[in-house]
């Protein structure tokens, strides 16, 4: 059973119900510690005006998403204002979505090098305002348009060249598979800077946007974040669901008051 004081809301999980105030709001209402907000609601609601709800209402950013896609035309100058915004919101990291091979390419091996001199490009700006860069690694399905950074292990790898500053934001969807988890998460340590979980519905209609709630599917949450802790990570555990044809639909209460008992029940 998930403590329920480590839990925090990605406020994706609600996109289609609330905006950003009505999140922070809703968060301190039904007892949630934490909130990882999105770039484009935090732009609506104005950076400024929303580091100041969410300090009122008592809330720990666990993370801002997001940051990253190296490979796609004005990244560095966009991921400079994500480590401002993360600053700003006093955040606990800065989720990095890398990047998929830049259009047209097939240059596998030029996308990672690009990521990768990214990172360097816009390291010194995060650590000198303490902002942790998150390395997600996604699920190799997204290799293409979204992550061709794939595994724990890839994404510990390229955190130790980088050095102080990255860590590694690890996402029970993206991960689960792995057979190498294990030994990685054990490995990645204090490395790890965010956990996010949900499910994996059998069979998944949409691999971006059909995520289940915790329980629903074929993820050992419980066992992930079991490895997680042993790994010393004692940081917030962020339920995060896109799910276009379920959770996006229904009341935003109950969709909370059911992510609260399952995050007690089955994370
Ligand atoms: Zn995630």
């Amino acid at each position: 059973m998930a403590d329920p004081a480590r839990l925090s809301l990605n406020t994706i999980t609600l996109r289609e119900q609330w905006t950003l105030a009505q999140c922070i709001e809703g968060c301190a209402r039904h007892g949630i510690p934490g909130i990882s907000p999105w770039r484009d609601k935090l732009a609506e609601m104005g950076v400024a005006a929303a580091a100041r709800h969410i300090r009122d209402a008592g809330l720990r950013v666990s993370g801002l998403c997001r940051g990253g896609m190296f490979t796609s035309a004005g990244a560095i100058e966009d991921n400079r204002r994500a480590i401002d915004e993360a600053a700003a919101l006093g955040a606990d990291c800065l989720v990095m979505v890398c990047g998929g091979l830049a259009p047209g390419s097939k240059d596998l091996a030029g996308a990672r090098q690009r990521v990768e001199d990214g990172l360097a490009e816009i390291l010194p700006q995060a650590r000198a305002a303490g902002v942790v860069l998150a390395l997600e690694p996604l699920h190799p399905m997204t290799c293409a348009d979204r992550s061709v950074l794939s595994t724990t292990a890839q994404a510990l790898a390229l955190a130790e060249r980088l050095g102080d500053g990255v860590g590694l934001a690890l996402d029970v969807y993206h991960i689960w598979w792995d057979p190498q988890l294990a030994e990685s998460v054990a490995r990645a340590g204090r490395r790890i800077a965010a956990f996010h979980v949900c499910d994996w519905l059998v069979p998944t209609q949409d691999l971006v946007l059909d995520r289940g709630m915790m329980g629903d599917g074929a993820i050992d949450v419980p066992g992930i974040r079991a490895l997680v802790d042993g790994a010393d990570y004692a940081g917030m555990i962020e339920v995060e669901i896109m799910s276009a044809r379920d959770w996006w639909r229904r009341d935003a209460d109950e969709v909370v008051q059911v992510m609260k008992e399952r995050f007690a029940a089955a994370a």
